[in-house]
């Protein structure tokens, strides 16, 4: 089954640690996305390190997650949680440590897939020290994310430039939808190589249970209305737009209506003061004994809510792809979602869901309200997101395209070097 010519790869996640859990502030997608990337290049006969920042003293530099895939954590300054945007001035000493480790293991590696613009900024920097070539994805687009924010953090003409050169000096860009291509192409470069190639899913955690069973298990009466947000607590994700919804007549008036808000957020930390806001609108809009907030899931149970919601809602201002609607769809639950980015590719209106204009919170109640006085076309709309997801974001799918794309850079990685030894000889 593996072939010979599969060789070593480095992931490299520098803030999205892939063996953490999921869900809190800083962990979301990104750190889904690497870790099921290894572990499904894994088994197929790579050999995968995942590198990101060790961020608390007792964290182990090393988690094995299978013989071949595994997560290792390099000292950047002082292992504490530092906010991404002030993460750049600890890079030098994360291609130190990254450079020491190849060193003391006696390791070169051949491909650097590096994720978000931070470690496209290590990859380009190691690449100049080494043969090697370089794969990039974006996660989230500055240049995209700006324009959907009120505050421009300092960082952000930084992040441009170095968002710019990933694209015009990396061998190849993976793009996770064609929308991101075009918003690439548009706003950021029209120089570069751009491959799109989907984000997955695990299709067999998602959608095993049906719903009744997944409701009898949460203890959830079968007659509940029950709409369902997943996702880390961070002003980008629109929470404040399913709520404002939730509080309109039309959505409110549903019978047993029930908002179920999946996610973690850690005292102190910035998503902290996000979930306090959102729980003032709860309260505002009168909605506190309708609502429940979950804190984060992990995966197992988070399959169970999937399956057991009537209606999953995904309100981002901006979403480069958006996993959580793929798990939804994965596990036959419809979708709204604000008309951005990823959603827009991964979610077809009136056929596997709904979109709404972003912070429209009357589209959105609209919507909410039409699904759920209809769970006949609730059905429909779920197996046909399923059958979506089956034929487009399974992970093996996507693990089939990562390695095909991984073996072609190897080729021509060896053809350069037979090249160069040629012409010095
Ligand atoms: N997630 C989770 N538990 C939680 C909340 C979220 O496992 O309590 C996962 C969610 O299922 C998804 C990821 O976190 O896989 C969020 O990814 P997405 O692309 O939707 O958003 P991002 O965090 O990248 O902005």
């Amino acid at each position: 089954m593996f072939s010979q010519n599969r060789e070593r790869i480095a992931l490299i996640s520098v803030h999205g640690d892939p063996a953490i859990a999921i869900g809190q502030e800083e962990a979301g997608g990104q750190n889904v996305y690497v870790r099921r990337v290894g572990e499904a290049l894994a088994e197929k006969g790579w050999h995968v390190d995942m590198f990101a920042r060790r961020i608390d003293p007792d964290q182990e530099h090393i988690v094995q997650h299978n013989a071949r895939c595994r997560t290792i954590r390099l000292d950047a300054g002082e292992p504490k949680f530092i906010e991404r945007n002030e993460l750049l001035q600890k890079l030098p000493e994360f291609i130190e440590a990254f450079l020491q480790f190849q060193e003391d293991h006696n390791i070169t590696y051949p491909i650097l897939h590096t994720n978000y613009w931070l470690s496209g900024y290590v990859g380009m920097e190691l690449r100049q020290q080494q043969a090697s070539k370089m794969i990039h994805t974006y996660h989230s687009l500055g240049a995209i994310k700006y324009r959907n924010t009120a505050t421009i953090p300092p960082i952000a003409k930084t992040r441009l430039q170095i968002e710019q050169a990933c694209l015009e000096t990396a061998d190849c860009v993976v793009s996770t939808s064609p929308q991101e291509e075009e918003h690439l192409r548009a706003h950021v470069s029209q120089k570069g190589n751009i491959t799109i190639i989907p984000c997955g899913t695990e299709i067999e955690r998602f959608g095993r249970v049906d719903r009744a069973t997944a409701r009898q298990k949460l203890g959830i009466p079968p007659q509940e209305k029950m709409v369902l947000y997943v996702g880390r607590f961070d002003p980008r994700k629109g929470i404040e737009t399913l709520v404002k919804a939730a509080g309109r007549s039309e959505v409110r008036e549903q019978p047993h209506l029930h908002l179920y808000i999946a996610g973690g957020s850690r005292e102190g930390h910035k998503d902290s003061q996000e979930c306090q806001r959102i729980k003032s609108i709860v309260e505002q809009q009168q909605l506190s004994d309708r609502t429940s907030f979950l804190g984060r899931l992990d995966r197992d149970v988070l399959a169970l809510y999937f399956s057991a919601a009537d209606v999953c809602v995904v309100p981002s201002h901006y979403e480069p792809f958006g996993l959580v609607a793929i798990e939804a769809m994965a596990s036959r639950t419809p979708v709204i979602a604000s008309a951005v980015g990823g959603l827009k590719f991964t979610v077809i209106p009136e056929e596997t869901g709904l979109l709404a204009p972003a912070q429209d919170d009357e589209a959105f109640a609209e919507a909410i309200a039409r699904l759920l006085s209809d769970p006949e076309w609730c059905e429909q709309l779920g197996e046909k997101g399923r059958d979506r997801v089956e034929n487009l974001f399974s992970w093996r799918g996507v693990s089939n395209q990562l390695d095909s794309l991984y073996l072609k850079m190897l080729k021509s990685l060896k053809s350069e070097s037979v090249r160069e030894y040629q012409t010095i000889s």
